[in-house]
């Protein structure tokens, strides 16, 4: 099945289930909004200063030199009163400018000619000096004006989308201490292999001829953790029947989807389908992409099931293809798609291969893409080393210096 079609499907199944909770803005990153957000007021509520200076009137600025009278001083959080002409307020960056001033002069283009003011040595009740405004100011400079960023009701965030650390500032900049989001899945993590052991547990020099680190548990964690999932890691699977059958019956219980690695192709040592099918249903890809082919989807009870390929890259990539956009969607997000990019390849790509294939590849200096050597589904080494994926459509070729689809992992990690 191409993967398109298997991705259609898969976020069709993906029903927003997972309910709404409050939580504060503090910790709302990476959350799906489940409100827009409306804002109550404008930002910023006052034209404000954007430089530490002088607030004048242009009109008494007419020639270099001018000197000004300086009447009041504004900081940050105070509120002048009305400049009267010919004079200046002294006022500091985001002070409220006062009425009657059309124009902020930076510090820089001025001179203050009390000395000491500067030491804070004059007494700033009562004597302010004057100034020399060195420099014809523009009517509105460095004024920032009242709503330039948001207006009062303005829809300054979607329901939907995924709060970034922008975002997040952008809902305080409005006044919001807390979000309606999403809740967060909960998502069961199975590998299966009798051959998996555990870093930490079995010294290198330890290991049993044909068994090797579980590498997919660690990748797989910290994904679902990126994505904001409350993941119940239930360890390693034993490939029986009995083992498999009983470890998705216990996760079915409490997640909203198990992820599986392994033990989903055809071998007499893959339990994963059959274990699904006896205890819920289950829909079955063989995936026309490469790396990874395999691919189970079922469903058990209420919980979601993915049983993605035992090889890294190819578990790797399903879960970043299929199964983020599924969690995405899940969660309410309507931007699921990760961000692609037109490059050049400064390398030849000869064999097309029937599948869509996925290439390691990373930026160099001169602003193209080098691939990794060793394209094998099981070269854990390529996705630390690439930035990306070229996304090759099935069937095609292309020529060092043609231009490519490349998906960065920065696109896909978060
Ligand atoms: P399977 O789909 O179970 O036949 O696994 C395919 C390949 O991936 C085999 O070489 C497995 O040893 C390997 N593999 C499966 N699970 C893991 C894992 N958790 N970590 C590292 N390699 C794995
Ligand atoms: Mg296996």
């Amino acid at each position: 099945m191409a993967l398109d079609k298997a991705l259609g499907l898969l976020m069709g199944y993906a029903t927003p289930q997972l309910g709404v909770e409050s939580v504060a803005t503090f910790d709302a990153d990476g959350c799906v909004l489940a409100q827009d957000v409306v804002s109550g007021l404008t930002v910023p509520p006052n034209d404000n200063s954007a430089m530490d200076g002088y607030a004048v009137r242009v009109a008494d600025c007419a020639l270099p030199g001018a000197v000004l009278s300086v009447a009041q001083r504004i900081p940050a959080g105070s509120v002048g009163t009305p400049l009267a002409a010919g004079t200046a307020a002294r006022i500091f960056t985001g002070a409220p400018v006062p009425a009657g001033a059309d124009a902020v002069v930076m510090q820089e283009d001025t001179r203050a000619l009390a000395e000491g003011e500067a030491s804070g040595a004059i007494d700033k009740a009562t004597a302010w000096g004057s100034v020399r405004v060195e420099v014809v100011p523009q009517p509105g400079q460095w004024i920032r004006r009242a709503g330039e960023d948001v207006a009062h009701g303005d829809v300054v965030l979607l329901k939907g989308e995924r709060l970034t650390p922008a975002a997040l500032g952008l809902a305080a900049s409005v006044g919001l201490g807390r979000l309606q989001v999403s809740k967060r899945p909960r998502v069961a993590l199975l590998s299966t292999g009798d051959e998996l052991m555990m870093p930490g547990e079995v010294a290198p020099e330890a290991m049993k001829p044909g068994a090797i680190y579980n590498s997919n548990r660690f990748f797989m964690r910290a994904l679902l953790h990126r994505l904001g999932c409350e993941v119940n890691d239930l360890g390693i699977v034993r490939d029986t029947r009995e083992a498999t059958i009983e470890a998705l019956q216990v996760a079915a219980e409490s997640n909203d989807l198990i992820v599986t690695t392994g033990g989903v192709s055809v071998g007499d040592e893959d339990h994963i389908k059959a274990a699904v099918q006896h205890l819920g249903h289950l829909d079955l890809w063989s995936l026309a992409m490469k790396p990874g082919k395999p691919f189970a989807y079922g469903r058990i009870g209420n919980a979601h099931v993915t049983g993605l390929p035992g090889n890294p890259v190819s578990s790797f990539l399903t879960f970043l293809l299929l199964v983020r956009p599924f969690l995405l969607t899940l969660q309410g997000a309507t931007h699921v798609a990760p961000a692609s990019l037109a490059m050049r390849a400064d390398f030849g790509w000869p064999r097309a291969d029937r599948r869509r294939e996925f290439l390691r590849a990373r930026y160099n200096a001169a602003g193209g893409l080098d691939r990794f050597a060793n394209q094998s589904s099981g070269v854990l080494t390529s996705m630390v080393w690439g930035d990306g994926v070229i996304d090759t459509p099935a069937g095609e070729s292309f020529k060092a210096g043609d231009m490519v689809r490349f998906i960065p992992f920065a696109s896909l990690l978060s």
